[in-house]
Formats: C-alpha cells, sequence, structure tokens
C-alpha cells in the first residue's frame, strides 16, 4: 500500500481508503507506465490521475471533451485549494498567453483543455516548456468511433506522446467495449499500458422492463410505493414539466430539471431533491454531472434512450449507496415507432448539414473565409422558423458541427430578456431603500431605459452586467428577485445556445472533409437503437447478463432479481436467447464460431443453426478472416 498515496487521498478529499482499482492505477502512475483505465461513471476515475498528480512535482495536463466538464473538476479542485486552470472556449490571445505562463511558471498542479484546444500551436509550445507529470485523456471514448460519443479532434491528442515522450498517458473511459479499447490503445500509442477494468455489475440493482399500456399509471405506482428518491429520465424538456404536473397532481412529491432552466433555478430544485424536500426528479438527461445521491431507490426511464451506454449510465444512479435498487424502461408499443421515428428519422445526412452549415454562416453574417474564433448567441427557435428546418434535425446538425470542432455549442442564459416594473415609482423607491442588493441595477435600468414604467422593454443583460461590473448571472439573478418580489414583470427570452465559430467559414468545404465520418455516425447510431431495443424485447436472457454483455464481460451469471429472472424466464438455449447472446458478444469485435462455442453454454448445432438465421436475416456477416462482425 502507498501511504503517502493514502495521505494524500485522505488530506485533499477526505475519503479514507482508494477504491478497487485506483490504487493499482496510481502506482503504475507513479512508476511511469502508460494506463488504459476501464472503470464504470462514478467508479472514482478523477482520483487516479489528481493523486499521483499530486504527489508530484510538476503539472498534470487532462484532455477532456467539454467546457461544462473541465469548469466542473477545475472549480472543485480551486475548492480544495488546489491550484488548476481550465483553457475554456471564448478567451483572447492575451488570456490564454497568460494562463499558459502561469503553468509554466506558477506553481500550477492541473491544466484542463479541450483536444482543439491542444492542437493550437502556442499550447503545444508552451506544454513543451512545462515541467509535465502526467498526461490524462479524460472519457478516452471519445476517440473512438465505436464509441457513443466520436470527437474526431481526440484523434489528434497523440500529439502528447510528441510533447513529451518519457512522460506517462492515463486514458480514462467508462465506455469499455473490447473495439474502443483497442482504439484507445492505437490512436493514443499507448506503449505496455497497464489495461485495467473494474467490473460494470451493479450487483445490488434490479433491472426491469416494464411493458404497460398505461405508463401513467404505472409510474404512479412506483413512486407511492417509494421510501426514498427516485429519478424519472424522459426525453424533452416539456414532457419534464407535464410529467411533474401529472405527478404533483397524483400526491406525488417531485420537480423537474431540464437545461433550460436559469441556474439559480436549477441550483434550488437540485438542492430540495439532494436534501428529499422533494423525492421525485423527473428530468432530461442534462440531469446528470456531478449529481451523487447516495439514496436513490429508483431510476425510471419513462422513453427510451438512444443507447446502452447512456442507459446504464443513467440507470447506475440508483443504489449508489448499495442497497437494493431498482432500474426500470417503461414503455408500451408506441415508444418503440417512436424511439425510432425520433433517433432514426432525425440523423441530419450530409446535405442537411452543409444546409445548416450554411444558413448559420448568413445568419450571424459570416462572409466566406471568416468568423473563427467569433462567439454569438444564439436564439434557436427564431433560427429554425427564419430558415423554416425541421428543429430536432437541425439540433443534431449543430451537434454534429460541434462534434467535428467546426462550432462549439454551449448552452448559456437569455441575453434579451424584456421587463415592465409593475409598480408606482414611490413603491419602487421604498423597495429600493430595503433591497440594496438590487438597487444598484435597478438605478442603471432605469437610467438605460426610458418608458420602462409604461411599456415592456427590452433589456441587455450583458451590456448591465458589464456595465455594473458583475457577471451575467448576477444581473439575471437580480430580476429573478424583482419578479418574485412582484415589482417587474420578467421574460426571460429562449436564446440558450452559444456558437462559438472555430474554423473560418469555407461552406461545403468544411463539411466535406467529415463526410464519411457523418455516413458513419449515422448507422452507427441506428446500431446503437437497435441494441437498444433489442434489450427492452429480449425477455430470455437475465437483463444484468445482456448489459455486461454489451460491455464485454464475458464471466457473468444471472442477476436473480430482473424480470426476467423473476419470471425464471430465463433460457439461453433458446433460439432468441443464444442470439442476443452471440449478437452481444460480436458487439465488442469479430469472434470466430470457436471463440463463440467457447463463451456460450450450447450445442454446437444450435450455434451453427442461429448463426445460420443470423447472417440471413443480415444482423451478422463474416469478414475476411473468416470471423463473425455485426454488420453496420
Ligand atoms: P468517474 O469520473 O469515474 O465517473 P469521479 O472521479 O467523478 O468518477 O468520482 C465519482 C465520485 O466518487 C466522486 O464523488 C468522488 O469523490 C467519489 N470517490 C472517488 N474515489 C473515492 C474513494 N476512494 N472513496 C470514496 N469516494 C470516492
Ligand atoms: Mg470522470
Amino acid at each position: 500500500m502507498n501511504i503517502e498515496a493514502q495521505k494524500i487521498l485522505r488530506k485533499y478529499w477526505g475519503h479514507p481508503h482508494f477504491r478497487d482499482s485506483q490504487e493499482t492505477i496510481i502506482e503504475a502512475a507513479l512508476n511511469g507506465q502508460d494506463v488504459l483505465g476501464l472503470l464504470p461513471t462514478g467508479g472514482g476515475k478523477s482520483i487516479c490521475f489528481q493523486v499521483p498528480a499530486m504527489m508530484q512535482e510538476g503539472i498534470c495536463i487532462v484532455i477532456s471533451p467539454l467546457i461544462a466538464l473541465i469548469q466542473n473538476q477545475v472549480s472543485s479542485l480551486k475548492n480544495m485549494g488546489i491550484k488548476a486552470i481550465g483553457l475554456t472556449g471564448g478567451l483572447s490571445f492575451e488570456d490564454i498567453n497568460n494562463l499558459l505562463d502561469n503553468c509554466i511558471y506558477g506553481n500550477y498542479k492541473f491544466l484542463y483543455l479541450s483536444p482543439e484546444r491542444l492542437q493550437q500551436e502556442i499550447v503545444q509550445d508552451r506544454i513543451r516548456q512545462m515541467n509535465v507529470n502526467l498526461f490524462v485523456v479524460d472519457e478516452a471514448h471519445c476517440i473512438s468511433q465505436w464509441g457513443h460519443d466520436f470527437r474526431p479532434a481526440y484523434l489528434k491528442c497523440e500529439i502528447i506522446r510528441e510533447l513529451h515522450p518519457e512522460i506517462p498517458i492515463m486514458a480514462l473511459t467508462a465506455t469499455a467495449t473490447t473495439k474502443v479499447a483497442k482504439d484507445i490503445i492505437n490512436s493514443l500509442r499507448l506503449q505496455d499500458p497497464l489495461v485495467k477494468r473494474d467490473s460494470f455489475s451493479r450487483k445490488n440493482i434490479a433491472f426491469k422492463v416494464d411493458k404497460n399500456e398505461d405508463k401513467n399509471y404505472r409510474l404512479i405506482q412506483y413512486c407511492k410505493a417509494l421510501k426514498k428518491s427516485a429519478i424519472v429520465y424522459v426525453r424533452t424538456r416539456r414532457t419534464t414539466e407535464e410529467l411533474n404536473r401529472y405527478l404533483s397532481a397524483h400526491g406525488i412529491s417531485s420537480a423537474f430539471y431540464h437545461g433550460g432552466l436559469t441556474e439559480k433555478n436549477k441550483k434550488s430544485t437540485l438542492a430540495k431533491w439532494l436534501n428529499n424536500e422533494v423525492r421525485v426528479m423527473v428530468a432530461t438527461n442534462a440531469f446528470g454531472m456531478g449529481i451523487d445521491k447516495a439514496d436513490v431507490e429508483l431510476v425510471v426511464h419513462y422513453q427510451i434512450p438512444d443507447c446502452i451506454e447512456n442507459y446504464y449510465q443513467e440507470a447506475g444512479r440508483a443504489g449508489r449507496n448499495g442497497e437494493a435498487a431498482q432500474a426500470i424502461v417503461l414503455t408500451n408499443k408506441a415508444d418503440q415507432e417512436q424511439v425510432k421515428r425520433q433517433f432514426l428519422s432525425v440523423l441530419p445526412d450530409v446535405a442537411f448539414v452543409k444546409l445548416v452549415y450554411n444558413k448559420l454562416n448568413n445568419f450571424f453574417q459570416i462572409a466566406y473565409g471568416e468568423g473563427s474564433d467569433t462567439k454569438y448567441q444564439l436564439n434557436f427557435n427564431e433560427f429554425c422558423s427564419v430558415y423554416k428546418l425541421n428543429a430536432m434535425l437541425t439540433y443534431n446538425a449543430l451537434k454534429i458541427l460541434d462534434q467535428n470542432s467546426v462550432i462549439a455549442l454551449s448552452e448559456s442564459f437569455a441575453r434579451k430578456s424584456s421587463i415592465q416594473f409593475i409598480i408606482s415609482k414611490d413603491v419602487l423607491l421604498d423597495y429600493m431603500n430595503n433591497n440594496r442588493s438590487v438597487r444598484d441595477c435597478v438605478k442603471l435600468i432605469l437610467r438605460t431605459y426610458g418608458g420602462i414604467f409604461e411599456f415592456e422593454t427590452k433589456i441587455n443583460t450583458f451590456s448591465l452586467a458589464k456595465k455594473l461590473n458583475l457577471p451575467e448571472k448576477a444581473v439575471i439573478e437580480n430580476l429573478e428577485v424583482l419578479a418574485t418580489d412582484g415589482i417587474i414583470d420578467y421574460k426571460a427570452s429562449h436564446s440558450d445556445l452559444e456558437v462559438t465559430f472555430l474554423m473560418a467559414r469555407e461552406d461545403d468545404h468544411t463539411i466535406n472533409r467529415f463526410a464519411n465520418i457523418i455516413k458513419e455516425q449515422n448507422l452507427l447510431k441506428k446500431y446503437q437503437v437497435q441494441q437498444m431495443l433489442s434489450y427492452i424485447n429480449t425477455d430470455t436472457v437475465c437483463r444484468s447478463r445482456q448489459l455486461l454483455l454489451y460491455f464485454g464481460e464475458k464471466q457473468t451469471t444471472a442477476c436473480g432479481k430482473c424480470d426476467v429472472c423473476l419470471a425464471k424466464n430465463e433460457d439461453l438455449s433458446s433460439t432468441d436467447g443464444l442470439k442476443i447472446m452471440v449478437k452481444t458478444l460480436l458487439a465488442t469485435g469479430g469472434l470466430s464460431s470457436r471463440d463463440l462455442q467457447q463463451q456460450l453454454d450450447c450445442s454446437p448445432n444450435m450455434l451453427m443453426h442461429v448463426l445460420k438465421e443470423l447472417l440471413e436475416e443480415g444482423e451478422i456477416m463474416l469478414n475476411s478472416k473468416n470471423e463473425y462482425e455485426i454488420t453496420l
């Protein structure tokens, strides 16, 4: 046991012990060995690099895909008194220059950056000058197009090997399929890496699929039986609100959460749930990052998720405390059709991505060859209505542009809000005397916007914030206070996306560079939805076994508590059972019939029969090595 490592863990994090593989991984990093760590979500991957970085001189460089993830980790390090920097979007050259200087001379312990930032020459030059103790590629599955979050910019992360050839690289992910693991090792050129895989098994969770035509009724039943907390995942913001209303109307203590809420609202809603003031959180997948409540007893998916990776991650928020918990997909016949419609009919093809990119440039009046490194607020609904674009398709097209580093997309808060004072000037003066915190803001508004007592007036929270020398968030919070206190009518606009252009506009050329990726990713998405539907429809293989097989865990046993096990329905030698086993095994890479036979408990004849059927159905094919593979 490494005493020093444990001291650091206790001192900064206050955790008494390491979990599962953490210590082995830390040892390897300290010995200068490359590592691939495949640990489930919530498994504690951050500790694996943060502890060894704290034990050594120099700085640890972490590549992470999302601004939100970076901000989250940097701020929690800072809260522990550890010096950390995040190179997120919208920084001027000057800013970057200063921040990088701090990394060289300022005793900083962590530098977080996106793969796009890593490509900048100034960044690479400075990293060469830094005393780096460890490189980390977090969410490393983004490297693989077989992962569920492929980001081509991740392929260029291999540059870190050249910047400091002698410094170890640690790649971490919660996506453990064999294909993805191979891609990570190859792409980062990991040398003789320690590959450490913790089981993804969650023995205390009963995974269930509940097919019921009256989903609302069933949901109420589940919620009424609750002793602790629950999360109900739905797909749209609107559904969170509707379902929350429905549950409340039936006496269930609930709240809703989605990406469109203000920061303040998100915080207070989350706090209520964490304090058990409300039991059931109805949420979109925006309810995820940093949510670490131990006593979640139930996670219901009220709508079908788009892939097993996301499903397992969300379902895994149940039972963190090790006590019995349930993860239920609640579904009816219409859902399966809807999921196909929702995911498959809204996959934008290359032509549509080109169209959206073109319109986006026009919308912001960006000329050919220009626009690189500029940032805009996008009123998404307005954008779609101006160009008569389908909202889902368009949103997915923007996501593709983001994924391929043409733009960086992030959720932001409203900038163009409108307000009107609904009290007399005398009352307002009185109010201002008693509420000093909002006084400056109100004064400035009165000075800036005439007629605001008579008319609803558009205000610019961004410029108000600048003049007040406050963050924009603070201004918005002031407005919310004024609205709650009945001083103003306040309408926040829906410009909830922030777009940073990362490349100069080159119309179709920009898109042609990754046209193939779009096509392949669309095929992969179809396959992933099929796998999800297959999970829902296969009731002859233990649910837990199905899920673990998907992640490449082969030595699994029946869980004894899922709906299949409870109904004593498991029959691995049934044609259906075998089919799912074969497909799941193949999902992690090609296998010969002999490999398959070794891993399946069935007669050779039966296996051949099933393989033949799968070939005929076009589900699998034989590759040049005479192995069976999934057809994409
Ligand atoms: P991952 O990146 O694998 O999803 P995180 O690194 O974000 O997981 O950690 C998830 C949670 O587990 C955090 O709240 C973290 O503090 C906690 N955690 C990590 N390691 C330990 C440990 N050894 N003991 C107790 N809690 C831990
Ligand atoms: Mg993590």
